[in-house]
């Protein structure tokens, strides 16, 4: 049975195969880099990864893109208020959501690529829409003309066939209501980066550097783009818009789009300050393996509400989850086999595949597992598990944590190696982790090991860091800037930020 998935733009659930060969060609948006990532953002990176992990798991091999927003309006305004030159300014949010994902597991893309790497094909793709009268220029910026793409629209499911000739909108977000021609190069602006060209002088709109970045590392047809469900309009329409005038072929065969993350009814969103970020709920004391569970719990269709009691019961399920593990591999059993407990445990791995086939219905697969341990773990209490039955249990498990990836005891050696915690000293949330009702035995054991740490949220002292910032100073004076680089970061990895400006090097915490 193929993966089937709903596609926004037919509307319908449909078989999913590779349009070339058994690669499936992805791109997916990433984030805009001009501050740290919230959980909202999170978690549609995270439905991205489990849609490749899944496609990976039956058997297809990825070429998966993640973009680096790293010139918008967005970035512009924010490096301007920092007094940095945007690049300089980017990269530290580069930094931090590589690390992010690293925390909550999220598989690297084949690709990751910076939109101002990639200016030139903005430029060529420009140029082509120019040639082939799609777009126009108005007063040193070049402008996209919707009228002349008949199915502008199909994306979003709305008519414009109204949009007035000629009206322009020069800001990359705005709304059905306000659809105008869009902007694709921006003239320059005092005070603003530009890059010199043809066009003149001037920087890429939104849009056109997806079109552009996909287009590069993937081909002018794909199997799969996928982004929120804010990005359908204007920015996925625009897309499909640049790119299918420009080749005139059809752009992506499957879009998927995840539903938002929602707090108290509403979106989780910079704009609305209502948001976490996983630092933020580091610093709270919850694991970014929870974090990764509770993200993960509910189907991409369906919003997602979050709550701290969310996260709460997201710990102890992963640690139910542990425990089970713990027991199947470190319990001694009597010899022998149950063949309908074996066959249980193929059911449940069938129900969970069954599950992440039907459009990645999560929320399915998690209640197979679930199922599988209630089962299994009554089995061991009854001692009716024997001991042949622990493979087949740990496969269907083992399987199942393919694709959700929660199992893996590392929190703790994550957070060390990101400076969240100083080693020796520390855990996570002793309280999450205390009440799990299936901590039998030596899982109960291990359990409470980890509740003599506490978190830290600083780990160097002014005094240290001081000494540092001179240790830096005077490997930069000496031509080591290796030395001087690898300083900065691990200053970084330990919530340090750091600004050389004339008068000095100055510092300050995350
Ligand atoms: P941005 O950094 O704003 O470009 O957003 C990066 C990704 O996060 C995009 O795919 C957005 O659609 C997605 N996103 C933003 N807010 C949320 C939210 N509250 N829930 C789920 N996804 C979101
Ligand atoms: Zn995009």
């Amino acid at each position: 049975m193929p993966i089937r998935l709903y596609n926004t733009l037919t509307r319908q659930i449909e078989d999913f195969r590779p349009l070339e060969g058994n690669t499936v060609r992805m791109y997916t948006c990433g984030p805009t880099v001009y501050a740290y990532a919230h959980i909202g953002n999170f978690r549609t990176f995270l439905f991205q990864d489990l849609l490749r992990r899944y496609l990976k798991y039956v058997g297809y091999e990825m070429n998966h893109v993640i973009n680096l927003t790293d010139v918008d309006d967005n970035t512009i305004r924010e490096s301007q208020a920092s007094g940095l030159p945007l690049r300089l300014y980017t990269d530290k949010y580069i930094e931090a959501f590589l690390a992010d994902r690293q925390l909550l597991n999220l598989e690297e893309p084949e690709h990751l690529v910076r939109a101002t790497d990639t200016i030139s094909e903005m430029l060529k793709l420009i140029q082509t829409l120019v040639d082939k009268g799609f777009a126009y220029a108005s007063e040193g910026s070049i402008y996209y003309k919707v009228s002349e793409f008949p199915h502008y629209g199909q994306l979003a499911h709305v008519d414009f066939s109204g949009v007035r000739d000629g009206a322009r909108v020069d800001s990359d977000k705005y709304d059905k209501e306000n659809a105008r021609d869009f902007v694709l190069w921006k003239a320059a602006k005092e005070g603003e980066p530009f890059w010199e060209t043809p066009f003149g002088p001037g920087r890429p709109g939104w849009h056109i550097e997806c079109s552009a970045m996909s287009m590069k590392f993937l081909g002018e047809t794909f199997d799969i783009h996928s982004g929120g469900s804010d990005l359908i309009f204007p920015h996925h329409e625009n897309e499909i818009a640049q790119s299918e005038a420009a080749s005139g072929k059809t752009f992506v065969k499957v879009w998927v789009h995840a539903e938002h993350l929602i707090v108290n009814g509403e979106k989780m969103s910079k704009s609305l300050g209502n948001f976490y970020t996983l630092r933020d709920l580091i610093h709270k004391g919850y694991k970014p393996s929870a974090v990764r569970y509770l993200l993960a719990s509910v189907p991409h269709r369906k919003p997602l509400n979050f709550s701290f009691e969310g996260l709460h019961q997201a710990q102890q399920s992963i640690d139910r989850l542990r425990n089970f593990r713990y027991r199947l591999t470190k319990e001694s059993f009597p010899a022998g086999e149950s063949s309908s407990l074996q066959t249980r445990a193929h059911e449940a791995r069938q129900k969970f595949e069954a599950g992440l086939d039907d459009n990645l219905n999560t929320a399915e697969a998690l209640g197979a597992i679930f199922d599988m341990v209630r089962e299994g773990n009554s089995a061991m209490d009854r001692g009716e598990f024997r001991d042949a039955d622990r493979g087949v249990f740990l496969d269907t498990l083992e399987r199942w944590d393919r694709i959700f990836a929660v199992l893996e005891d590392d929190d703790y050696a994550k957070l060390v190696k990101f400076g969240f915690v100083r080693e020796g000293t520390t855990t996570i949330n002793a309280g999450a982790e205390a009440k799990d009702s299936n901590a039998a035995g030596v899982g109960a054991q291990r359990v409470a090991d980890k509740q003599t740490k506490t978190l830290i949220t600083e780990t160097l002292s002014d005094e240290e860091i001081e000494k540092l910032i001179a240790e830096r100073l005077a490997a930069r004076k000496g031509g080591n800037y290796a030395r001087s680089d690898e300083i900065r970061t691990s200053l970084l990895k330990a919530g340090v930020i750091l600004e050389d400006t004339k008068a000095g090097t100055r510092w300050k915490r995350k």
